[in-house]
């Protein structure tokens, strides 16, 4: 088990992407402290579900859009577990629109939510990780993020600020014996994308080589392997998991 003893906090950690991520974690053995916004259903279903796998499994709820709630989880995390040896900061939102209708709210809640939800994670938990002098921290990303999408101008800028903040964050922080990567994924099947229209699934599918929608699995397990000791010499990367989709 690559994680055994490890602590994790995760956000968005109980559906989707989050909870795969999660999962994975527990699988090889990290306890994890999960953070979610609203969803109270989801988040006792997903701690029930990872009860077999016999790692402790937490819950903290809050808006990552709050600098607040950073604060909050790396004490809570700190309390439980003593020490924080991964962040993954998954939370997301979308609000897709064409630009010309794409209203400046619009824009802002979700780089508030997606950026600077992840910066204040971020800047939470580095003293944490700079004292225990290692930590690995992995940022979700996308492939928008380095290409671009229609009606996407708002998921776009906050999902590219991610890998920005990334790179300079893992030349601040790779003296400290912390890495930071981003994961860019590609077009992955969870309810972010249960949304989309038939048309627009059609036309990401005709770009992806390997001929199949990613899973949240998929993403799991290259977080998985950054979180763990086999990428300790990792830092600064952008990791596609597109299946092809950015070649
Ligand atoms: P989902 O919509 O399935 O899940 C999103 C998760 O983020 C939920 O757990 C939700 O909490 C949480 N969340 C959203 N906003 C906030 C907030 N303001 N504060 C706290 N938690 C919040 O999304 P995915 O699993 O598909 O996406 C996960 C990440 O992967 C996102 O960052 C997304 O942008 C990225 N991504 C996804 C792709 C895809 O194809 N699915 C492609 C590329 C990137 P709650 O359950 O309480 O609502």
């Amino acid at each position: 088990m690559i994680l055994q003893g490890k602590s994790a906090v995760i956000t968005g950690g109980v559906r989707g992407i989050g909870k795969a991520i999660a999962e994975e974690f527990c699988k090889e053995g990290a306890n994890v402290l999960l953070c979610y916004r609203s969803n109270d259903d989801a988040a006792n279903k997903t701690v029930e579900e990872l009860k077999k796998y016999g790692t402790r499994v937490e819950l903290l709820k809050g808006d990552v859009a709050d600098a607040q709630h950073g604060e909050e989880a790396a004490k809570k995390a700190a309390e439980l577990f003593g020490k924080v040896d991964i962040l993954v900061n998954n939370a997301g939102i979308t609000k897709d629109k064409l630009m010309m209708r794409m209203t400046p709210s619009d824009f802002d809640q979700v780089v508030q939510a997606n950026l600077n939800g992840s910066f204040y994670f971020l800047r939470a938990f580095a003293p944490l990780m700079i004292k225990q002098k290692s930590g690995r921290i992995i940022n979700i990303s996308s492939i928008v993020g380095l290409r671009g999408n229609p009606g996407q101008v708002n998921y776009s800028a906050s999902k590219a600020g991610i890998i920005g903040m990334t790179l300079s964050a893992a030349k601040e922080l790779g003296r400290r014996g912390i890495t930071v990567n981003a994961v860019a994924p590609g077009y992955i099947e969870t309810e972010m994308t249960d949304v989309l229209t038939e048309e627009q699934k059609g036309k990401m599918m005709e770009m992806i080589s390997l001929g199949r929608m990613g899973k949240a699995e998929d993403v799991a397990k290259t977080v998985t392997f950054l979180a763990s000791e086999n990428a300790s010499y990792i830092t600064g990367q952008v990791i596609g998991v597109d299946g092809g989709m950015t070649i």
